[in-house]
């Protein structure tokens, strides 16, 4: 290298130097994923009260050539940065709503519902409501079989815009959850304006909720809110009975974590049955 360059390279931190460079090479990657379909969505099971399958949450997961499987927490945010979000979660619209059409022939998983996570910026896009019913029309899958996950922060944005497409595809039957609720800027006005049919009570409130007063009382404001306001409310991380059996007796209608299953493959969803309690 040129002395200049050398002497410029002074002016940086060789850390950020490093963080920037993969990141670079991180996003270089994320195009290519897409392009080679390394990303593959995996499926988490979500009960009732009776422990009986209610739907599945679908969860990214991108098979990287040489890093192996890399979590959705790593790339998701840079995804989000550099606008790749909108094409990803493209993909795993049609791909949700293709297993969705799937089950709809099987009367077994014809009433499962599909919960897929949506982006802030993937749902500020002029098109999503486009989008989501694209992908609903050319898999065949039911609208009312879909479920939204969206984020408190999605709701400190325009609300009149946020509002007016969430009414839109709720007309067609698209239903709406609230995920990691209480872990944002909530506004409880907002629950009351906007089509909304599920809060679900983040994993950080769960973990620690044997133990945890505090705890507790978060889930117990938020189940009393739901139940208040007519919404379903699933608690997500459940790990242990315990746990489950807290949040049954603070009156949660559902639950999803690694005591019923850990998100899987497609093929590997339905096989077996649950070895939870041996
Ligand atoms: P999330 O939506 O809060 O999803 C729950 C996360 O908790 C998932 O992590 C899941 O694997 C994990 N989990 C489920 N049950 C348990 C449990 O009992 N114990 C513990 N310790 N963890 C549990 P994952 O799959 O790594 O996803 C991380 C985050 O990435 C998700 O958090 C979500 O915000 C985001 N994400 C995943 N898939 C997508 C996607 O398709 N689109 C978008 N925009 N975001 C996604
Ligand atoms: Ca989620
Ligand atoms: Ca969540
Ligand atoms: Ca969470």
């Amino acid at each position: 290298a040129k002395a200049a360059d050398r002497s410029s390279v002074h002016f940086f931190d060789p850390q950020m130097q490093v963080v920037a460079s993969l990141r670079a090479a991180m996003r270089q990657d994320l195009y290519e994923a897409l392009r080679n379909n390394q990303f593959q969505l995996y499926y988490q099971k979500q009960v009732d009260q009776h422990e009986q399958l209610i739907g599945v949450e679908a969860l990214l997961r991108w098979a990287h050539p040489t890093k192996g499987f890399i979590s959705p927490a790593q790339f998701i945010p840079l995804a989000e940065e550099t606008g790749l979000i909108v094409p990803i979660g493209e993909w795993v619209l049609r791909e949700a709503c293709e297993t969705l059409a799937q089950w709809a022939s099987d009367p077994a998983k014809a009433n499962l519902t599909m919960a897929v996570n949506i982006s802030v910026v993937q749902f500020n896009k002029k098109d999503i409501v486009h989008t989501v019913l694209k992908a609903l029309n050319a898999s065949g899958a039911k609208p009312h079989n879909l479920k939204l996950e969206i984020t408190e922060s999605l709701l400190a944005s325009d609300v009149e815009n946020v509002k007016a497409k969430m009414l839109e595809l709720q007309r067609h039957g698209v239903t709406f959850s609230i995920d990691d609720f209480g872990t944002g800027y909530s506004s409880l006005l907002y629950l009351k304006q906007l089509p909304i049919h599920q809060l679900k009570i983040d994993q950080s409130f769960v973990s620690d909720i044997i133990d945890s007063p505090n705890d507790q009382a978060i889930a117990q404001a938020v189940i009393t809110l739901a139940t208040a306001m007519h919404l379903s409310v699933i608690a997500e991380g459940v790990e242990t009975e315990a746990q489950r059996a807290m949040l049954q007796g603070l009156g949660c209608d559902a639950y999803q974590g690694y005591l019923f299953g850990k998100p899987c493959a497609l093929q590997d969803l339905f096989m077996g049955t649950q070895e939870r309690r041996s």
